[in-house]
Protein backbone atom coordinates (compact mmCIF):
# COMPACT_ATOMS: atom_id res chain seq x y z
CA UNK A 1 0.00 0.00 0.00
CA UNK A 2 1.58 3.46 -0.84
CA UNK A 3 1.91 6.32 1.99
CA UNK A 4 -0.89 7.99 3.26
CA UNK A 5 -0.15 11.37 3.05
CA UNK A 6 -3.43 13.08 4.52
CA UNK A 7 -6.72 11.67 5.17
CA UNK A 8 -10.05 13.17 5.65
CA UNK A 9 -12.66 11.16 8.37
CA UNK A 10 -15.87 10.17 6.79
CA UNK A 11 -17.51 8.67 10.38
CA UNK A 12 -18.28 5.07 10.70
CA UNK A 13 -15.20 3.90 9.49
CA UNK A 14 -15.25 5.60 6.29
CA UNK A 15 -12.02 8.00 5.48
CA UNK A 16 -10.79 9.49 2.25
CA UNK A 17 -6.64 9.18 1.99
CA UNK A 18 -4.38 11.02 -0.14
CA UNK A 19 -1.54 8.40 -1.09
CA UNK A 20 1.72 8.49 -3.12
CA UNK A 21 4.33 10.83 -2.80
CA UNK A 22 5.69 13.59 -5.24
CA UNK A 23 3.16 14.33 -7.89
CA UNK A 24 1.66 11.07 -8.28
CA UNK A 25 -0.91 10.87 -5.27
CA UNK A 26 -4.12 9.56 -5.22
CA UNK A 27 -7.54 10.85 -3.58
CA UNK A 28 -9.32 6.72 -2.31
CA UNK A 29 -12.18 5.77 -0.80
CA UNK A 30 -11.23 3.69 2.54
CA UNK A 31 -13.36 1.46 4.62
CA UNK A 32 -12.00 -0.03 8.21
CA UNK A 33 -12.60 -3.54 8.87
CA UNK A 34 -11.24 -6.01 11.45
CA UNK A 35 -7.59 -5.89 10.70
CA UNK A 36 -7.17 -2.24 9.40
CA UNK A 37 -8.17 0.08 6.67
CA UNK A 38 -8.01 -1.21 2.98
CA UNK A 39 -9.01 0.25 -0.12
CA UNK A 40 -12.66 0.54 -0.63
CA UNK A 41 -14.58 -0.72 -3.55
CA UNK A 42 -18.23 -0.02 -4.56
CA UNK A 43 -20.54 -1.31 -2.34
CA UNK A 44 -18.33 -1.13 0.52
CA UNK A 45 -20.36 2.55 1.35
CA UNK A 46 -17.49 4.93 1.13
CA UNK A 47 -19.19 6.84 -1.55
CA UNK A 48 -22.38 7.18 0.65
CA UNK A 49 -20.40 8.41 3.64
CA UNK A 50 -19.56 11.02 1.68
CA UNK A 51 -23.35 11.96 0.60
CA UNK A 52 -23.89 11.77 4.26
CA UNK A 53 -21.62 14.15 4.86
CA UNK A 54 -22.53 16.61 2.33
CA UNK A 55 -26.08 16.37 3.38
CA UNK A 56 -24.86 16.71 6.66
CA UNK A 57 -23.25 19.85 6.63
CA UNK A 58 -24.44 22.68 3.74
CA UNK A 59 -21.67 25.29 2.99
CA UNK A 60 -18.31 25.22 3.18
CA UNK A 61 -16.22 23.83 6.13
CA UNK A 62 -12.86 23.11 6.49
CA UNK A 63 -11.31 19.94 8.19
CA UNK A 64 -7.26 20.20 8.58
CA UNK A 65 -5.97 20.22 4.64
CA UNK A 66 -9.55 19.55 3.43
CA UNK A 67 -12.34 21.70 2.54
CA UNK A 68 -15.77 20.40 2.28
CA UNK A 69 -18.27 22.12 -0.02
CA UNK A 70 -22.10 20.83 -0.10
CA UNK A 71 -24.86 22.56 -2.42
CA UNK A 72 -26.96 19.15 -1.43
CA UNK A 73 -29.06 17.86 1.48
CA UNK A 74 -30.10 14.81 -0.32
CA UNK A 75 -28.68 11.45 0.43
CA UNK A 76 -28.58 7.90 -1.10
CA UNK A 77 -27.69 4.65 -1.10
CA UNK A 78 -26.69 1.00 -3.09
CA UNK A 79 -23.24 2.24 -4.67
CA UNK A 80 -22.12 0.51 -8.23
CA UNK A 81 -19.45 1.48 -10.24
CA UNK A 82 -19.58 3.91 -13.10
CA UNK A 83 -18.31 1.03 -15.88
CA UNK A 84 -16.60 3.40 -18.31
CA UNK A 85 -12.99 3.72 -19.30
CA UNK A 86 -11.89 6.79 -17.17
CA UNK A 87 -9.26 8.28 -15.59
CA UNK A 88 -10.29 8.47 -12.31
CA UNK A 89 -12.66 6.31 -10.32
CA UNK A 90 -16.90 7.43 -10.68
CA UNK A 91 -19.18 5.52 -8.24
CA UNK A 92 -22.75 5.27 -8.84
CA UNK A 93 -25.15 6.05 -5.63
CA UNK A 94 -28.51 5.37 -6.19
CA UNK A 95 -28.78 6.05 -9.22
CA UNK A 96 -28.86 9.78 -8.11
CA UNK A 97 -25.21 10.73 -7.83
CA UNK A 98 -22.04 10.51 -9.06
CA UNK A 99 -19.14 10.52 -6.18
CA UNK A 100 -15.89 10.96 -8.37
CA UNK A 101 -12.28 9.81 -6.43
CA UNK A 102 -9.33 11.77 -8.21
CA UNK A 103 -7.38 8.46 -8.48
CA UNK A 104 -5.32 10.79 -10.48
CA UNK A 105 -4.92 13.87 -8.54
CA UNK A 106 -4.45 16.53 -10.62
CA UNK A 107 -1.54 19.47 -9.28
CA UNK A 108 -3.17 22.66 -8.37
CA UNK A 109 -4.59 25.37 -8.54
CA UNK A 110 -7.55 23.20 -9.32
CA UNK A 111 -9.50 25.12 -11.98
CA UNK A 112 -13.33 22.77 -10.88
CA UNK A 113 -14.09 24.31 -7.47
CA UNK A 114 -13.96 28.06 -9.03
CA UNK A 115 -16.05 27.44 -12.23
CA UNK A 116 -18.25 24.76 -11.00
CA UNK A 117 -19.40 27.35 -8.15
CA UNK A 118 -19.39 30.01 -10.12
CA UNK A 119 -21.75 28.33 -12.68
CA UNK A 120 -23.77 27.21 -9.45
CA UNK A 121 -24.00 30.86 -8.39
CA UNK A 122 -25.21 31.91 -11.85
CA UNK A 123 -27.98 29.87 -12.20
CA UNK A 124 -26.59 27.53 -15.16
CA UNK A 125 -28.31 24.19 -15.61
CA UNK A 126 -26.62 22.68 -18.05
CA UNK A 127 -24.09 21.13 -16.35
CA UNK A 128 -24.70 17.90 -14.35
CA UNK A 129 -26.34 19.36 -10.74
CA UNK A 130 -23.17 19.62 -8.49
CA UNK A 131 -23.75 18.28 -5.12
CA UNK A 132 -20.68 18.96 -3.68
CA UNK A 133 -16.91 19.21 -3.54
CA UNK A 134 -14.05 18.31 -1.54
CA UNK A 135 -10.78 20.20 -2.14
CA UNK A 136 -7.41 19.44 -0.25
CA UNK A 137 -4.79 22.15 0.39
CA UNK A 138 -1.97 21.35 2.38
CA UNK A 139 0.70 23.96 2.87
CA UNK A 140 3.17 24.50 0.55
CA UNK A 141 1.23 23.16 -2.51
CA UNK A 142 -1.80 24.59 -4.31
CA UNK A 143 -5.45 23.82 -3.53
CA UNK A 144 -6.53 20.51 -5.80
CA UNK A 145 -9.97 18.56 -6.63
CA UNK A 146 -9.93 15.12 -4.02
CA UNK A 147 -13.74 14.13 -4.12
CA UNK A 148 -16.62 16.03 -6.59
CA UNK A 149 -19.85 14.62 -6.18
CA UNK A 150 -22.83 15.01 -8.72
CA UNK A 151 -26.00 14.47 -10.01
CA UNK A 152 -25.99 10.83 -11.99
CA UNK A 153 -27.53 11.45 -15.44
CA UNK A 154 -29.29 7.80 -16.56
CA UNK A 155 -28.08 6.64 -19.90
CA UNK A 156 -25.46 9.51 -20.64
CA UNK A 157 -23.53 9.31 -23.37
CA UNK A 158 -20.84 11.71 -24.45
CA UNK A 159 -20.46 13.30 -28.00
CA UNK A 160 -18.03 10.63 -29.40
CA UNK A 161 -21.15 8.20 -29.10
CA UNK A 162 -24.29 10.40 -30.19
CA UNK A 163 -22.20 13.22 -32.53
CA UNK A 164 -20.91 10.10 -34.35
CA UNK A 165 -24.04 8.04 -34.38
CA UNK A 166 -26.17 11.52 -36.06
CA UNK A 167 -23.05 12.49 -38.23
CA UNK A 168 -22.88 8.40 -39.29
CA UNK A 169 -26.37 8.58 -40.27
CA UNK A 170 -26.54 11.83 -41.82
CA UNK A 171 -24.28 11.49 -44.38
CA UNK A 172 -25.00 7.57 -44.70
CA UNK A 173 -28.57 8.38 -45.61
CA UNK A 174 -28.68 11.97 -46.27
CA UNK A 175 -30.92 12.33 -42.77
CA UNK A 176 -28.79 15.50 -42.01
CA UNK A 177 -31.36 17.26 -39.62
CA UNK A 178 -30.63 15.38 -36.52
CA UNK A 179 -26.91 16.43 -36.21
CA UNK A 180 -27.71 20.38 -37.14
CA UNK A 181 -30.04 20.77 -34.57
CA UNK A 182 -28.06 18.88 -32.13
CA UNK A 183 -24.99 21.02 -33.20
CA UNK A 184 -27.39 23.91 -32.68
CA UNK A 185 -28.69 22.98 -29.12
CA UNK A 186 -24.95 22.39 -28.45
CA UNK A 187 -23.76 26.19 -29.46
CA UNK A 188 -26.66 27.59 -27.41
CA UNK A 189 -25.45 25.24 -24.29
CA UNK A 190 -21.81 26.95 -24.72
CA UNK A 191 -23.34 30.02 -25.26
CA UNK A 192 -25.24 29.45 -21.89
CA UNK A 193 -22.09 29.17 -19.95
CA UNK A 194 -20.34 31.98 -21.25
CA UNK A 195 -22.91 34.00 -20.14
CA UNK A 196 -22.82 32.02 -16.83
CA UNK A 197 -19.49 32.87 -16.63
CA UNK A 198 -19.56 36.69 -17.74
CA UNK A 199 -18.80 37.85 -14.17
CA UNK A 200 -14.96 36.41 -14.09
CA UNK A 201 -14.52 38.19 -17.56
CA UNK A 202 -11.12 40.16 -17.35
CA UNK A 203 -9.30 42.04 -20.35
CA UNK A 204 -6.43 40.07 -21.80
CA UNK A 205 -3.05 41.41 -21.10
CA UNK A 206 -0.40 41.92 -24.00
CA UNK A 207 1.27 40.00 -22.10
CA UNK A 208 -1.52 37.02 -22.30
CA UNK A 209 -1.61 37.88 -25.63
CA UNK A 210 2.20 37.07 -26.33
CA UNK A 211 1.86 33.82 -24.41
CA UNK A 212 -1.02 32.50 -26.57
CA UNK A 213 1.39 33.13 -29.36
CA UNK A 214 4.55 31.62 -28.06
CA UNK A 215 2.95 28.38 -26.42
CA UNK A 216 1.84 28.00 -30.21
CA UNK A 217 4.90 28.50 -31.57
CA UNK A 218 6.23 25.88 -29.22
CA UNK A 219 3.54 23.88 -30.13
CA UNK A 220 4.01 24.14 -33.99
CA UNK A 221 7.81 23.36 -33.58
CA UNK A 222 6.96 20.28 -31.47
CA UNK A 223 4.30 18.87 -33.72
CA UNK A 224 6.59 19.44 -37.18
CA UNK A 225 9.04 17.40 -35.35
CA UNK A 226 6.81 14.15 -35.31
CA UNK A 227 7.87 13.32 -39.13
CA UNK A 228 6.43 9.65 -39.15
CA UNK A 229 3.24 10.66 -38.91
CA UNK A 230 1.48 12.04 -42.44
CA UNK A 231 0.18 15.42 -40.14
CA UNK A 232 3.70 16.47 -39.04
CA UNK A 233 4.42 15.86 -42.95
CA UNK A 234 1.79 18.31 -44.08
CA UNK A 235 2.24 20.60 -41.28
CA UNK A 236 6.05 21.20 -42.27
CA UNK A 237 4.88 21.45 -46.21
CA UNK A 238 2.45 24.42 -44.25
CA UNK A 239 4.48 25.62 -41.60
CA UNK A 240 4.96 29.18 -43.02
CA UNK A 241 1.69 29.70 -44.20
CA UNK A 242 0.64 28.40 -40.23
CA UNK A 243 2.99 30.86 -39.08
CA UNK A 244 1.24 33.10 -40.37
CA UNK A 245 -2.19 32.22 -39.17
CA UNK A 246 -1.17 32.16 -35.61
CA UNK A 247 0.10 35.67 -36.01
CA UNK A 248 -2.92 36.44 -34.86
CA UNK A 249 -3.10 35.54 -31.57
CA UNK A 250 -0.26 38.37 -30.68
CA UNK A 251 -3.08 40.91 -31.82
CA UNK A 252 -5.39 39.38 -28.82
CA UNK A 253 -4.42 42.02 -26.35
CA UNK A 254 -7.47 43.66 -24.89
CA UNK A 255 -9.86 41.25 -25.81
CA UNK A 256 -12.39 39.62 -23.26
CA UNK A 257 -11.25 36.63 -20.98
CA UNK A 258 -13.42 34.66 -19.53
CA UNK A 259 -13.21 31.52 -16.65
CA UNK A 260 -14.20 29.76 -19.55
CA UNK A 261 -14.10 25.72 -20.05
CA UNK A 262 -10.50 25.40 -21.35
CA UNK A 263 -10.97 21.59 -22.29
CA UNK A 264 -14.11 21.75 -24.24
CA UNK A 265 -14.91 19.07 -27.26
CA UNK A 266 -17.92 16.95 -28.13
CA UNK A 267 -16.60 14.31 -25.41
CA UNK A 268 -17.19 16.69 -22.61
CA UNK A 269 -20.97 16.88 -24.18
CA UNK A 270 -23.05 14.64 -22.39
CA UNK A 271 -26.45 13.36 -24.03
CA UNK A 272 -29.36 12.27 -21.60
CA UNK A 273 -33.01 12.16 -21.87
CA UNK A 274 -32.72 14.58 -24.99
CA UNK A 275 -30.40 17.36 -22.65
CA UNK A 276 -27.02 18.51 -23.79
CA UNK A 277 -24.89 19.14 -20.64
CA UNK A 278 -21.48 20.01 -20.14
CA UNK A 279 -18.99 18.26 -17.91
CA UNK A 280 -15.26 18.27 -16.69
CA UNK A 281 -13.88 21.29 -15.55
CA UNK A 282 -10.60 20.16 -15.03
CA UNK A 283 -9.07 22.57 -17.18
CA UNK A 284 -7.03 21.56 -20.62
CA UNK A 285 -4.65 18.41 -19.59
CA UNK A 286 -1.86 19.14 -21.76
CA UNK A 287 -1.39 23.14 -19.95
CA UNK A 288 0.66 23.00 -17.33
CA UNK A 289 -1.01 23.10 -14.05
CA UNK A 290 0.04 27.08 -13.50
CA UNK A 291 -1.73 27.68 -16.96
CA UNK A 292 -4.58 25.54 -16.75
CA UNK A 293 -6.88 27.68 -14.71
CA UNK A 294 -6.45 30.96 -16.02
CA UNK A 295 -8.53 33.37 -17.98
CA UNK A 296 -9.25 32.26 -21.73
CA UNK A 297 -10.60 34.27 -24.95
CA UNK A 298 -14.15 32.18 -25.28
CA UNK A 299 -13.36 31.68 -28.74
CA UNK A 300 -10.46 28.63 -27.40
CA UNK A 301 -13.95 27.14 -26.21
CA UNK A 302 -15.52 27.58 -29.04
CA UNK A 303 -12.66 26.44 -31.64
CA UNK A 304 -12.36 23.34 -29.13
CA UNK A 305 -16.00 22.18 -29.93
CA UNK A 306 -15.47 23.30 -33.82
CA UNK A 307 -12.69 20.92 -34.53
CA UNK A 308 -14.01 17.81 -32.28
CA UNK A 309 -16.81 17.97 -34.88
CA UNK A 310 -14.38 18.02 -37.87
CA UNK A 311 -12.92 14.74 -35.69
CA UNK A 312 -16.42 13.36 -35.43
CA UNK A 313 -16.67 13.00 -38.79
CA UNK A 314 -13.74 11.29 -39.20
CA UNK A 315 -14.14 9.00 -36.70
CA UNK A 316 -17.39 8.01 -38.65
CA UNK A 317 -15.29 7.68 -41.59
CA UNK A 318 -13.14 4.80 -39.84
CA UNK A 319 -16.15 2.88 -38.69
CA UNK A 320 -18.62 3.26 -41.30
CA UNK A 321 -18.19 3.14 -45.27
CA UNK A 322 -19.55 6.96 -45.89
CA UNK A 323 -18.99 8.94 -49.20
CA UNK A 324 -16.37 11.35 -48.50
CA UNK A 325 -18.14 15.01 -50.21
CA UNK A 326 -21.49 13.73 -48.36
CA UNK A 327 -19.31 13.07 -44.94
CA UNK A 328 -17.67 17.05 -45.48
CA UNK A 329 -20.89 18.22 -46.46
CA UNK A 330 -22.40 17.11 -42.73
CA UNK A 331 -19.30 17.86 -41.08
CA UNK A 332 -19.79 21.58 -42.83
CA UNK A 333 -23.09 22.39 -41.99
CA UNK A 334 -22.87 20.73 -38.25
CA UNK A 335 -20.00 23.26 -37.65
CA UNK A 336 -21.73 26.26 -39.54
CA UNK A 337 -25.30 25.07 -37.33
CA UNK A 338 -23.23 25.05 -33.91
CA UNK A 339 -21.25 28.66 -34.33
CA UNK A 340 -24.73 30.06 -35.78
CA UNK A 341 -26.27 29.14 -32.97
CA UNK A 342 -23.38 30.23 -30.48
CA UNK A 343 -22.88 33.57 -31.95
CA UNK A 344 -27.23 33.88 -32.09
CA UNK A 345 -27.36 32.72 -28.57
CA UNK A 346 -24.46 34.76 -26.85
CA UNK A 347 -26.08 38.10 -28.54
CA UNK A 348 -29.62 37.50 -27.48
CA UNK A 349 -28.41 36.78 -23.63
CA UNK A 350 -26.70 40.72 -24.11
CA UNK A 351 -22.83 38.80 -24.14
CA UNK A 352 -22.26 39.60 -27.77
CA UNK A 353 -18.78 41.64 -26.71
CA UNK A 354 -17.53 37.94 -25.08
CA UNK A 355 -16.86 36.72 -28.60
CA UNK A 356 -13.90 37.78 -31.13
CA UNK A 357 -14.17 34.96 -33.27
CA UNK A 358 -10.89 36.57 -35.45
CA UNK A 359 -8.79 33.64 -34.24
CA UNK A 360 -10.83 30.74 -34.61
CA UNK A 361 -8.82 29.36 -37.35
CA UNK A 362 -5.57 29.34 -35.43
CA UNK A 363 -7.15 28.18 -32.75
CA UNK A 364 -8.73 24.74 -34.46
CA UNK A 365 -5.15 24.54 -36.15
CA UNK A 366 -3.59 24.74 -32.61
CA UNK A 367 -5.96 22.18 -31.70
CA UNK A 368 -5.00 19.77 -34.42
CA UNK A 369 -1.25 20.10 -33.21
CA UNK A 370 -2.42 19.59 -29.82
CA UNK A 371 -3.78 16.33 -31.09
CA UNK A 372 -1.12 15.27 -32.82
CA UNK A 373 1.27 15.54 -29.50
CA UNK A 374 -1.17 13.76 -27.65
CA UNK A 375 -1.38 11.17 -30.18
CA UNK A 376 2.28 10.72 -30.65
CA UNK A 377 2.79 10.83 -26.12
CA UNK A 378 -0.31 9.35 -24.83
CA UNK A 379 -2.22 7.06 -27.80
CA UNK A 380 -0.76 6.27 -31.11
CA UNK A 381 -4.00 4.76 -32.42
CA UNK A 382 -5.60 8.03 -31.96
CA UNK A 383 -2.76 9.57 -35.00
CA UNK A 384 -4.96 8.87 -37.94
CA UNK A 385 -7.70 11.68 -36.66
CA UNK A 386 -5.15 14.78 -36.77
CA UNK A 387 -3.48 13.01 -39.62
CA UNK A 388 -7.00 13.25 -41.60
CA UNK A 389 -7.93 16.74 -39.84
CA UNK A 390 -4.97 18.55 -40.96
CA UNK A 391 -5.39 18.14 -44.47
CA UNK A 392 -9.32 19.11 -44.32
CA UNK A 393 -8.21 22.03 -42.49
CA UNK A 394 -5.95 23.36 -45.25
CA UNK A 395 -8.33 22.45 -47.67
CA UNK A 396 -11.39 23.82 -45.79
CA UNK A 397 -9.88 27.48 -46.51
CA UNK A 398 -10.40 30.67 -44.89
CA UNK A 399 -13.61 31.63 -44.98
CA UNK A 400 -14.93 30.07 -41.91
P1 LIG B 1 -12.63 10.99 -16.13
O1 LIG B 1 -12.20 12.41 -15.93
O2 LIG B 1 -12.17 10.09 -15.02
O3 LIG B 1 -12.27 10.44 -17.48
P2 LIG B 1 -15.31 11.92 -16.62
O4 LIG B 1 -15.80 12.80 -15.54
O5 LIG B 1 -14.80 12.58 -17.85
O6 LIG B 1 -14.21 10.93 -16.02
O7 LIG B 1 -16.48 10.93 -16.95
C1 LIG B 1 -16.28 9.77 -17.72
C2 LIG B 1 -17.63 9.30 -18.29
O8 LIG B 1 -18.55 9.07 -17.23
C3 LIG B 1 -18.34 10.31 -19.19
O9 LIG B 1 -17.89 10.26 -20.51
C4 LIG B 1 -19.79 9.86 -19.05
O10 LIG B 1 -20.04 8.76 -19.89
C5 LIG B 1 -19.87 9.41 -17.62
N1 LIG B 1 -20.38 10.46 -16.74
C6 LIG B 1 -19.70 11.54 -16.23
N2 LIG B 1 -20.48 12.29 -15.44
C7 LIG B 1 -21.70 11.69 -15.42
C8 LIG B 1 -22.96 11.99 -14.78
N3 LIG B 1 -23.10 13.06 -14.00
N4 LIG B 1 -23.99 11.14 -15.00
C9 LIG B 1 -23.84 10.05 -15.78
N5 LIG B 1 -22.71 9.72 -16.42
C10 LIG B 1 -21.64 10.53 -16.25
MG1 LIG C 1 -13.49 13.73 -19.15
Amino acid sequence: MPEVVDTLDLGDGYRLSITGEGTTLSALPMVRDGVGWHRAEPGDGTAEAVLDLLAGQPGSQTRGNFTVRSWSAQRAVSERAMGVDQTNESVIVGDKAVVKWATHLQEGPHPAPVRVAALRDAGFTGMPAPWGLVTWHPSGRAETLAVSVDEYLPGAVDGWTWAVELVTSAASCGAIEPITTAAADVGALIAQLHAALAPTESVASADDARRWHRDALDLLERACALSESTSGQVLQAHRHEVLAELDCLQGMSGVSAIEGHGDLHVGQVLLSGGRFVVTDFDGNPVLPASQRGLPIPTVVDVAGMAQSLAHVAIVAAKYTVLEPSALAAVDAAARDSFLDAYVHQLDTLGHARLYDPRPLRALRLQQVMREMVYAAEHLPRWMYVPDAALPALFEEGTDR
